[in-house]
């Protein structure tokens, strides 16, 4: 028996329930798509009436078949939905794409329709795609399924595309004659009420004809299970993600400065960098980056030469190339020897290479070829900007004829018919890029994956009980003595300090210069309220201090009896160090500037709780703080071992207390005697 997942990409017969023989209408226009694209196995169509459709007879009702059906069409109208699919179920039919609208995206009625759809799938253990969703196609010769309403004829290739707006296959499909990418299947997953991402990477990552996974996705089913297949190292291929809804942040009330600066957003941003998923901003980088993994070498390094015969979009791509952490390659002085046999004197032979308007195809091979010669290189890319007086077809063919084990990208302004004339005349039929800044982000994309290093060990969730308990919390800031038992466990350094009755400091020994401040469960950020006062150096000031710390809440209405006070700290540096636990992708730690002014400095980073050396490493050099706590102007090092190490134990905690929502260490002080203290802590359940 085929497993399920085969049975939709690869069955031997397809039923299609609500073909129809009304041009124009989707049971009409999937059942011509299917025959139109030559399906190799047994199609089989129901519809009441019992028509003729294309050529083929149709079966009144679905009981009526007695062959065995791999992948079930569903298509009838909503009303019929339930029904039709307990007939199918009954069939043991496991593989069944529901194409049907009106379910969940239309409210509360839909959604519980859609989840006793799904109770009947999950029953008979069988797999549902949809619904809301225009389809799957296999552009397999065995196979030639194109299951969708889009009356396209992609080409076979090695791309596999799993969309989760129909409106997005569709456009994409709708292109394919223009960006020629070369699917080998295509899904709409719509709803996703059952099959989702996840199952697909899970598939396509074993699947032999598949070598490059994209998703247009605008949510996450679950992250934290992406993040595990990650970890386990479960995903060998290149995967992409356009995911969109850039835009959504303050998802979580701001009620910690991790807290407020967290936005979905940049977690996903985050978390992908971090396990080498690559993320793009739009369809064309998607569709280009996946071109550069099929059919271009992998790049070593980040070293770029390019060749032109234009000024201005050869500085649209040295722009791009830094903006994509790409560098112009330095040319060795006998490469520009080479190449000044072949440019135009009046031309440059530094990179870029201009070979001016007149630069012929054989100058450009033999530019490229020197090119690729250089060690310091490590791909090329060539821009052809069609004058009147070279043709374009002949340059890019002699460019395309190069073999070499480093990639040479082609970036090709050509007039209207080339692109026609290359479809029919070109040899090779290699990608094409449109745009300046195109190849840089595939550069960059493939290089994301080059690095993949899961050399150190992750953190993983401790095998023992967590010893303290944080039952009734929920929702609330913890008490200073949990905090003060938390952080005792997992080794943060905090800064000496006691909780003081205010009409009994005068019986306190204390040790000055002091910091006071003020302590009550109705404050967040202290300094909002002006409850913070520094440098206090004698009982005296400390008198004073508390007075005038009285009089600055009781503007507010708020009375004071307590006080926390604080060795003062000669700072050098005030970090933040933070964590939350996202809805989807689990516990983040944050890294970055720190102090009153955090969410004006915008110098933070973030990475998921599961890290390990590497990210850590990542986590601090990424910012700026990051870049000057390791020495700059002649100034030494802070102790960088014991800052990670405080990331790593914070992290552990979060994975290990999955009650903590929140964590905020902002500051962390660094002294001027290089000593790193927590002086202000919150935990948040
Ligand atoms: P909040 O964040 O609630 O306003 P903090 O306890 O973080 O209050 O204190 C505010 C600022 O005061 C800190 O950002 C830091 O600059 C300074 N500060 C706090 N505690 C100390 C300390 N023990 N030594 C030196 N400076 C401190
Ligand atoms: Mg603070």
């Amino acid at each position: 028996m085929l497993p399920v997942f085969d049975k939709f990409f690869y069955p031997r017969s397809i039923c299609i329930i609500g073909a129809s023989s009304k041009p124009k209408s989707l049971g009409y226009e999937l059942t011509r798509s299917v025959i139109e694209y030559d399906y190799t196995g047994k199609l089989l169509l129901v519809n009441p009436k019992g028509e003729e459709i294309l050529g083929i007879k149709c079966f009144h009702t679905i009981s009526e078949i007695t062959e065995e059906i791999d992948l079930a069409i569903l298509m009838v109208p909503k009303q019929f939905v339930e029904s039709s699919l307990s007939e199918i179920l009954s069939k043991q039919v496991k593989a069944i794409i529901l194409i049907t609208a009106g379910f969940k995206e239309t409210g509360d009625e839909g959604a519980k329709s859609e989840k006793r759809i799904v109770d009947l799938i999950k029953n008979s253990n069988a797999r549902l795609v949809g619904p809301n969703c225009m389809g799957i196609i296999n552009t397999h010769p065995q196979i030639k399924m194109n299951a969708t309403f889009v009356a396209e004829q992609p080409r076979e290739g090695n791309i596999a595309f799993c969309s989760q707006s129909g409106a997005i296959g569709a456009a994409v499909l709708n292109s394919l004659s223009e960006t020629d990418i070369r699917f080998g299947h295509f899904i709409s997953v719509g709803n996703k009420a059952d099959v989702n991402e996840l199952d697909l990477l899970d598939y396509w990552n074993s699947n032999d004809d598949i070598k490059i996974l994209c998703f247009y996705l605008e949510s996450f089913v679950n992250g934290e299970k992406l993040i595990n297949y990650s970890i386990e190292n479960k995903v060998t291929k290149p995967v992409i993600i356009l995911k969109s809804g850039k835009t959504e942040s303050g998802i979580r009330a701001a009620s910690s400065h991790t807290g407020a600066i967290a936005s979905s957003d940049k977690v996903i941003d985050s978390v992908l960098r971090q396990f080498r998923i690559i993320r793009v901003d739009d369809l064309n980088d998607m569709f280009n980056t996946a071109k550069g993994f099929e059919e271009f070498p992998m790049p070593k390094g980040n070293k770029v030469a390019v060749v032109t015969n234009a000024g201005g979009p050869a500085i649209l791509t040295v722009d791009s190339l830094e903006s994509n952490n790409l560098v112009l390659a330095e040319l060795s002085q006998s490469t520009k020897t080479e190449l000044r046999k072949i440019v135009h004197p009046e031309g440059s032979v530094n990179n870029p290479v201009d070979l001016l308007p007149g630069g012929t195809a054989e100058q450009f091979k033999s530019v490229v070829e020197i090119l690729l010669t250089d060690e310091n290189v490590d791909s090329v890319i060539s821009i052809f900007v069609e004058p009147i007086m070279v043709k374009a077809l002949p340059v890019i063919e002699s460019i395309n004829e190069i073999e070499s084990e480093k990639p040479v990208f082609q970036i090709v302004m050509p007039l209207p018919e080339f692109w026609e004339e290359y479809r029919q005349k070109s040899k090779s039929r290699k990608p094409l890029f449109r745009f300046a800044e195109d190849v840089s982000v595939v550069i960059k994309n493939m290089l994301l994956l080059n690095s993949k290093n899961f050399s150190s060990k992750r953190l993983e969730k401790k095998s023992v009980n967590n010893s303290i308990s944080l039952d009734g919390y929920t929702g609330k800031f913890l008490p200073n003595d949990l905090v003060n038992s938390l952080i005792k466990e997992y080794s943060i350094p905090i800064v000496e300090e006691q909780i003081a009755q205010i009409d009994e400091i005068e019986k306190l020994k204390l040790n000055y210069p002091l910091v006071v401040k003020a302590f009550s469960e109705d404050i967040v950020h202290k300094s909002d309220f002006n409850a913070v006062i520094l440098n206090v150096k004698n009982i005296q000031q400390l008198k004073d201090s508390i007075a005038e710390l009285k009089s600055n809440l009781a503007k507010k209405g708020l009375e004071l009896n307590k006080v926390l006070l604080q060795s003062f700290l000669k700072t050098k540096f005030e970090l933040l160090i933070g964590a939350f636990r996202d809805k989807s992708f689990g516990p983040m730690i944050m890294f970055g500037s720190g102090g009153k002014y955090v969410e004006y400095l915008q110098d933070t980073t973030m990475c998921s709780a599961y890290l390990n050396d590497e990210d850590i490493e990542n986590l601090i050099n990424t910012t700026k703080i990051g870049k000057i706590i390791r020495g700059v102007r002649g100034e030494k090092s802070i102790n960088i071992e014991k800052l990670k190490m405080i990331i790593k134990n914070l992290a552990q905690m979060m994975i290990d207390y999955e009650k903590i929502t929140e964590v905020d260490f902002n500051p962390l002080i660094i002294t001027e005697e290089n000593e790193l203290y927590a002086v202000d802590i919150r935990i948040k359940c």
